[in-house]
């Protein structure tokens, strides 16, 4: 009689060179241990662009900073309603909001200005309710981009639709040529858990974004500005619920000689281990 293994009665160690089920197998080799366990909800978008059947797609920047951080992603798309997300949740240790579409502005009580782009009112209602039970469980919330214009959203904030057609002299946020140039400056507050997850208070970032958090959501602080005044940083302002948000692209800087953005996520990994 032989005994059934299967995958649901393995435990982590069992996945190394010597197992008996990975030998053979072509990519063995690449089979890695996570450093944590600690497992992060990652928020997606779904599109129906040339023709192609309705996709769930994700920047693969995302999963190699996570995995670099030693934290496993579990992908979230846009959902058809928002019963799932406490489901989710209870099932993970953290939520990553990813970049992505602009917001739908009525989401944030003004009229659509026609330098909004397009939005994915799906994802913007995952993405809210999915921040909504994020704050009632007190999970940490990192937010990317995208992420920080939604929390500040679905905390009740508002945001900046176009930068260049509504703040005079502003810099270039939109440098969309090389996804990791450091194109602008960044000032951190000194002593905000964003300095500190960073080991600096002055940055310079790379910079894929037109649009911008306004009117800031009661709960959240800005703890870090461009030159120009364009919110870059933002964090929670009680200690009850771990929030770090910003408005570039840390994941984009994974092999940047500079560690700051690497610190982002590490900062993110250290508080899901419990730090
Ligand atoms: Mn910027």
């Amino acid at each position: 009689m032989t005994t059934a293994v299967t995958i649901a009665n393995l435990k982590p160690r069992d996945f190394n060179l010597s197992s008996t089920l990975t030998q053979g197998l072509p990519h063995s080799r690449s089979i890695r241990t996570p450093r944590t366990s600690a497992v992060v909800a990652v928020s997606a978008t779904s599109d129906e662009s040339n023709g192609n059947p309705h996709r769930v797609r994700l920047n693969n920047a995302y999963v190699e900073a996570l995995e670099s951080a030693g934290l496993v992603p579990v992908v979230v798309p846009p959902l058809t309603g928002n019963e799932a997300v406490h489901a989710i949740l209870s099932r993970v240790d953290g939520l990553l909001l990813t970049g992505g579409e602009d917001v739908e502005p009525s989401l944030y009580g003004q009229p659509r200005s026609p330098k909004c782009g397009e939005s994915n009112l799906a994802r913007d209602r995952t993405e809210i309710a999915l921040v909504q039970a994020a704050r009632e469980m007190r999970l940490p919330v990192l937010a990317i981009c995208r992420g920080p214009q939604l929390l500040n959203v679905a905390l009740g904030g508002t945001l900046i639709q176009d930068i260049p057609s509504e703040v005079p002299n502003a810099l270039g946020h939109n440098a969309r040529e090389d996804r990791a140039a450091r194109v602008h400056d960044v000032s951190l507050e000194k002593g905000s858990k964003l300095a500190k997850a960073i080991g600096e208070t002055d940055i310079t970032v790379n910079s894929l974004h037109h649009q911008s958090v306004l009117e800031v959501a009661p709960g959240l602080r800005v703890t870090g500005r461009a030159p120009d005044g364009i919110v870059e940083g933002l964090e929670s302002s009680t200690d009850d619920w771990w929030v770090l948000a910003v408005q570039w692209h840390p994941e984009e800087m994974n092999d940047s000689p500079e560690p700051w953005d690497r610190g982002i996520f590490k900062a993110f990994a250290d508080r899901l281990a419990g730090g």
